[in-house]
């Protein structure tokens, strides 16, 4: 069986190195925050080209610390997209505010900006484009109306790091970014993990108390804080990971394209080919028949996944939004025609060959079928 994401095939190839850098920490007994996190704030924030990066426990950590050194709260709008993972819409919530929702490009699936314009309104405090799948956001268009309207973008580049266009990466288009090291996304821990990237110091310094109890020195807490803070070893082994993430990125965008190369005459849609703005965190199709075509291929040792087989809108824990179905039609028609492929930077050219004779071969995607 093909899986759709294989870690332990990363494993194979930074193993020994993850493990001598996380025995350090184990040994040194710096087991939160410390010299390893310190380290892979400055490289991660490096490779961002940002001046910062604050390593925390989780990418939701990171969505919510951001939005509250924006000064986001209770009666404040926040906006961003249904076709996300659920975490983008409940860090809006655990600040406070209330998540306003726009449609996503039928062609790119991140966020419409003429649907952006018209949801601002006095209340928005701030504005989330997520870098759905690895793709950047239409940054230019977002940043646009967001300066006209002096709204702080933060973005959610949870699925984008290393994403990059006109020489910058996400990261550095608003004013704060939220990552996640999750272990199945681009770069990823051996755990949970985030990140918060930002230029603005005073942005830095708030999550990093925010993080921390809200301390300012030991046992001076002014302000409300979390215990966010991100553990040493996967500071540790995710410095090891960083240094191959340029190379993984590149190697993901060879799948991409020889999947799109490939499928280019079949019956499902191939997602548009990107440069450097797109590191392919997941490869989607999409077809009428996606239900049919999952079973198909799992018969054929292929395994394929769902993101996201439901809007956020229409989940049933964020009802009290008020939305329906038929409010956001592209992300609804996407949530039911994506086919998420295998997709890693190990994946070899016969693995990607089973993946694409396999779909090419499946009956069910025919008229009549
Ligand atoms: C993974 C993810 C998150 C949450 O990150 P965690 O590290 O799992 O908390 C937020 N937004 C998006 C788009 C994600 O893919």
């Amino acid at each position: 069986m093909i899986p759709l994401l294989d870690l332990r095939a990363q494993y194979d190839d930074v193993g020994p190195e993850v493990e001598a850098a996380v025995i350090a920490v184990l040994r040194s007994g710096a087991y939160i925050l410390g010299p390893s996190v310190e380290e892979f704030e400055r490289n991660f924030a490096a490779f961002c080209g940002a001046e910062h990066a604050i390593g925390l426990n989780s990418g939701t950590s990171a969505l919510h610390l951001a939005l509250l050194a924006l000064g986001v709260g209770p009666g404040d709008e926040v906006i961003t997209v249904p076709m996300t993972f659920v975490a983008t819409v409940a860090a809006i919530q655990y600040s406070g505010a209330r998540a306003v929702l726009v449609d996503v490009d039928p062609e790119t699936f991140v966020m419409d900006p003429a649907g952006l314009e018209k949801a601002i309104t006095p209340r928005t405090k701030a504005i989330v484009p997520v870098h759905l799948h690895g793709r950047l956001a239409d940054m230019e268009a977002i940043s646009r109306i967001a300066d006209a309207h002096g709204v702080p973008i933060l973005e959610d580049a949870a699925q984008a790091h290393g994403a990059r266009r006109d020489g910058k990466s996400a990261g550095v288009f608003g004013k704060a970014a939220a990552f996640s090291f999750y272990p199945g996304k681009n770069l990823g821990a051996c755990g949970e993990g985030g990140a918060v990237v930002t230029n603005d110091a005073h942005v830095a310094k708030l999550v990093r108390q925010l993080r921390d109890w809200g301390q300012e020195g030991r046992y001076n807490h002014v302000m409300h804080g979390f215990n966010y803070r991100m553990d040493g070893v996967q500071g540790a082994a995710l410095g090891v990971k960083l240094s191959r993430l340029g190379e993984w990125s590149r190697l993901r965008r060879e799948v991409a394209a020889q999947y799109n190369a490939s499928l280019e005459n079949s019956l499902v849609k191939t997602p548009p080919l990107a440069k450097e703005d797109h590191v392919w965190h997941v490869y989607a199709v999409r077809t009428d028949r996606r239900d049919q075509l999952a079973d198909h291929l799992r018969e054929h040792g292929v395994s394929t996944g769902l993101h996201y087989p439901n809007s956020v809108h229409l989940q049933g824990a964020y009802a009290h939004l008020g939305y329906r179905e038929g409010d956001f039609p592209v992300s609804e028609q996407l949530a039911k025609t994506f086919l998420s492929l295998p997709i890693y930077p190990e994946l070899t050219p016969e693995q990607i060959a089973r993946v694409t004779d396999a779909v090419h071969g499946a009956k069910c995607l025919q008229e009549g079928a």
